[in-house]
């Protein structure tokens, strides 16, 4: 798979110390330095979410008054905000929100930024970064994503995070592999590493025959693209791509992208304590179908719960959110919500081809509900006189075994299907996707999911409607293959880099 495999140097991450030096600079200075800084970050990062996650924290007035509160009690800055970390943390895993406790490490690296300001110590420890490094840390942050020269970069690896991190998001999206859970206290700067991300695992200044080996695995893995881009060609399979701003939506029409097969609108919900407004999503939904250059823009309805908690909507906690309110059971549940967003949709669908789609459908009545919220919205909007597109195409997204069951019916009602396999695959095979000891399960090609998904292509062939995959297996080659010839129009891949591959300019 690309972006799984490295070669490269070796480069220590040294952090400041920690000494404390007279700067001459004062608290409230560290503050706007830091805002400053969050706020380039979400302008530039390719998961602008994240930083807007630190920023919140940061002008939350909590951080400053404990802070002072340190101050006032006799401690030195840059100590009063490693105590007030320390606090807030404490109060953030006591609860029983997950949120919060996924804010915790958001929480240290906006204090560390603090501090190193604070302290005078250099604002970028990757400045001089060689070219061709494996970056190794104990840890790494957002805010070091953000600061390194991503090309410089083959590979990360650290002691502690996970790849679902957000660190690991944005390594993904780069197609940079990001192995967590390596003990890195025998690594030196300039030793030689074998980095496979594919099972985590790296291999320290390797014998020449090790070497040999992996540049042949490099080598094969570059070339199977061609093999792809054969079947895709052979089978007249669009290339789509999958983004969750604006800016991957440029980066994806830029690498060739026919179209957006899948934008994710939970970067609006997520890491925010207010609901985005219809003014809001709209102007933001306007910026992605001018982004996408006359192509398709296919707008993903709010995917919340399940693994994307969402603080603006104050949801209660389940046992088992997975197979809870999410996706369009929890729209349907907020028809006021809902509606907000699909007035927004209608009205960006006045600037170029919008399609809108709806994630974790189980039944078919989900759908008929959609569609009549999304008249009532067209009633309200003509009413105001305002423009949308009369036409708007609504889609269903397949990722239940429900929703491939009764394919057919949904067929009937829907204006095209796009196959979620990443939770297509976990509810078919009733193995969670984030669970390590089940990821034997999780297989794309496994003949239950191969059923399900054939399934899927045959009622939509039959309805005379489009096909699509914007699940992560439309990245592999050897599932590509088998998923162009079993009759689907479409993959949407997460990964730039791949599709300039496969379509070349
Ligand atoms: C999927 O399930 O395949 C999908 C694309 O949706 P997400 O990964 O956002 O759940
Ligand atoms: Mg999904």
């Amino acid at each position: 798979m690309e972006g799984t495999l490295a070669i490269g140097k070796a480069w220590i991450l040294l952090r400041g110390n920690g000494a404390w030096e007279q700067s001459g600079r004062t608290l409230e200075e560290a503050f706007v330095h830091e805002a400053g800084r969050l706020k380039a970050y979400i302008k530039d990062s390719p998961a602008p979410e994240v930083f807007s996650a630190h920023l919140e924290i940061l002008e939350d007035p909590l951080l400053l008054d404990t802070i002072k509160k340190n101050v006032e009690e006799g401690m030195a800055p840059s100590e009063a905000i490693k105590a007030a970390a320390d606090e807030i943390s404490g109060m953030f895993s006591d609860t029983d929100d997950e949120y919060f406790k996924a804010r915790i490490d958001d929480l240290k690296d906006i204090c560390r930024g603090l501090v190193e300001y604070l302290e005078g110590i250099s604002d970028n420890p990757f400045e001089n970064l060689p070219e061709g490094t494996v970056v190794v840390a104990p840890k790494l942050f957002p805010s070091d994503m953000a600061k390194m020269d991503l090309g410089k970069v083959k590979a990360l690896v650290t002691s502690k995070g996970s790849s679902t991190s957000h660190v690991g998001i944005i390594a993904r999206s780069k197609g940079i592999p990001f192995v967590t859970g390596i003990d890195i206290s025998g690594i030196q700067t300039g030793d030689l590493l074998l980095v496979d991300s594919n099972i985590s695992e790296i291999v320290v200044n390797p014998t020449d025959s090790q070497t040999e080996e992996f540049k042949d695995r490099l080598a094969a893995g570059n070339k199977i693209p061609e093999k792809m881009k054969q079947t895709i060609l052979r089978n007249g399979v669009k290339i789509f791509g999958n983004a969750s701003s604006v800016k991957d939506i440029e980066e994806a029409i830029r690498s060739g992208a026919e179209g957006i097969g899948l934008f994710r609108t939970e970067f609006l919900f997520l890491g925010n304590n207010r609901l985005p407004s219809e003014e809001e999503q709209y102007l933001i939904y306007r910026d992605a179908v001018e982004a996408c250059q006359g192509y398709p823009l296919t707008i993903r309805t709010m995917d919340i719960g399940g693994d994307k908690p969402a603080p603006c909507l104050d949801l209660p906690k389940e046992d088992n959110p997975f197979l809870g309110m999410r996706g369009i059971r929890l729209s349907l549940s907020k028809p006021d919500i809902f509606k907000d967003q699909i007035r927004a949709i209608l009205r960006a669908s006045a600037h170029g081809k919008v399609r809108m789609m709806i994630p974790m459908v189980t039944r078919l009545e989900e759908l008929k509900q959609t569609k009549a919220l999304v008249e009532e919205c067209e009633a309200s909007l003509r009413a105001s006189g305002i423009c949308f597109d009369n036409e708007l195409e609504i889609g269903v997204m397949i990722e239940t075994p429900a929703a491939s069951l009764i394919s057919d019916l949904l067929a009937s009602e829907a204006c095209f299907f796009s196959i979620g396999t990443n939770d297509l695959v976990q509810y078919v095979m009733a193995a969670d996707r984030g669970n390590s000891s089940v990821s034997y399960l999780c297989v794309p090609l496994d003949e239950a999911v191969v059923r399900a998904v054939r399934m899927v292509v045959e009622s939509a062939k039959k309805a005379g409607i489009p096909v699509g995959v914007c699940g992560e297996a439309g990245s592999d080659p050897e599932v590509a293959k088998v998923l162009c010839e079993l009759g689907v129009d479409c993959l949407s891949l997460g990964s730039p880099a791949l599709i300039k591959e496969l379509r070349p300019l």
